[in-house]
């Protein structure tokens, strides 16, 4: 991609009603674009980002098993009253509409019954289970505040699985094979080593406790104790002594912290099922109850608390896995040699698959240099008269103090 056909620019200011620092950011490098409080546009190199968070997390549950589908936005009214979720007082923040006749619909709050609906029609024997389910989708919630730029949004991305077992032994093990796959996806991301799985309240149907994925960020609205040996933390809305002994852990090896939700695995039981009316037959040709279990991932809170999280005086700083391009390409002055040789580099990295953006405007090189750094690609290459003379190139890696002259080929060698 070339910046002359972006159409994104980089800005100075951010909005001046925007408080948190991950929308302060990606609005200024030009990621995203505030519609309202709390909902989001993503722009080009917004969602390349987004995408990058959103395949990660996809390899990682198609790898446990889990089979990708896309559920509605629209959902009708009658499914979420079997479950007597319509008209719960506790769901306060669901955004409902009406078809032109008048009958009632919910937008997208959450999606165990609509999946529940759908799979009742293909789950009948033992033989169907284990089986689970995930969409990456737009969620709507009528938010209270929404303040935190991506980390609370009134429409966002999520990834939603369902898992449907047998029994409760078959169900543990599916649980903790998500379990690992999530935190796969978090070291991917690089911030696996201050995520923490952290016990959590079960919700009203199940004794058991849910657990949350929370990183560590002084911007978290949640609080909780973590046990830094056992890499495991506690919820505050747990945290008593009777809870801690059920646990296996001890008060004085935990350490309050701040921590953004990234995640939660939450065990259903046959709540969804029984309520729909779905079970299996088991081999001697009885019905039983399924259970089930629904595994969350916020993707674009991730955008959010990754640009909160890698980021410093410059701009932002994107682990590699994830940013939109791994190389800003900088070409200083338009003398022929030069173009040339920059011209050259962009196809041969990006014929060797590296994703370059390429700076070839004519703004000046300190302009460039703060647009590289703001927009947080992980390595800058400069290509200017002096160094197309010298035979080797600026390479730099984003918060590297001083640049290495290198060649051509060794550019793309180390990139690659
Ligand atoms: P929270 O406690 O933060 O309100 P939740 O417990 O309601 O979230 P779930 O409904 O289980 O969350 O959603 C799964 C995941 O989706 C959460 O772990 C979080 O990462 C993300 N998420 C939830 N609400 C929002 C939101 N308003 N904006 C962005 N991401 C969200
Ligand atoms: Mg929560």
């Amino acid at each position: 991609m070339r910046t002359s056909q972006l159409f994104t620019k980089t800005r100075k200011q951010a909005p001046s009603d925007e408080t948190a620092i991950n929308a302060q950011l990606l609005i200024k490098a030009g990621f995203i674009h505030k519609e309202m409080a709390g909902v989001y546009a993503f722009l080009p190199l917004g969602k390349r980002v987004l995408d990058n968070i959103a395949q990660i997390i996809r390899e990682e549950m198609n790898a446990v098993g889990g089979q990708e589908v896309q559920m509605t936005t629209l959902q009708p009214k009658d499914i979420f009253e079997k479950t007597d979720r319509w008209d719960d007082a506790k769901v306060d923040n669901w955004f409902k509409t009406k078809l032109a006749n008048g009958t009632e619909l919910g937008m997208g709050l959450t999606h165990e019954e609509p999946i529940v609906d759908a799979l009742s029609d293909y789950i009948q024997s033992y033989k169907d289970l284990p089986l689970s389910v995930y969409q990456i989708q737009s969620k709507f919630r009528n938010e209270l505040r929404a303040k935190s730029g991506l980390l609370r949004g009134r429409e966002f991305l999520m990834k939603d699985m369902y898992s449907f077992s047998r029994d409760q032994a078959q169900h543990d093990e599916v649980y903790e094979q998500i379990a690992a796959a999530y935190v796969r996806v978090f070291d991917r991301l690089g911030i696996g080593d201050f995520t923490y799985r952290t016990y959590a309240d079960g919700g009203i149907f199940t004794k058991r406790f849910s657990h949350e994925y929370q990183t560590l960020s002084d911007v978290g609205e949640d609080t909780i104790y973590v046990d830094e040996a056992k890499k495991i933390a506690v919820n505050e809305e747990v945290y008593t002594d009777e809870n801690l002994e059920k646990m296996g852990l001890k008060k004085e090896d935990l350490v309050q912290k701040r921590a953004v939700e990234v995640g939660n695995i939450f065990p259903l039981e046959s709540k969804y099922t029984d309520a729909l009316g779905v079970y299996y037959i088991d081999e001697n040709g009885k019905q039983q109850p399924i259970i089930a279990g629904c595994y969350g991932i916020g993707v674009s809170r991730l955008v959010g608390m990754l640009a909160e999280h890698f980021s410093d005086d410059k701009g932002l700083v994107w682990p590699e896995a994830v940013a939109p391009f791994k190389v800003y390409l900088a070409r200083l002055g338009d003398d022929e040699a030069v173009v040339a040789e920059a011209d050259k580099l962009y196809n041969n990295l990006t014929t060797a698959g590296v994703t370059v953006l390429y700076d070839d405007s004519d703004k000046r090189p300190g302009e460039k240099f703060a647009d590289s750094e703001l927009m947080g690609i992980p390595y800058r290459v400069v290509v200017s008269g002096r160094t197309v003379e010298g035979g080797a190139h600026e390479l730099k890696g984003r918060l590297e103090s001083e640049a290495r002259l290198v060649s051509s080929d060794e550019i793309v060698k180390a990139l690659s």
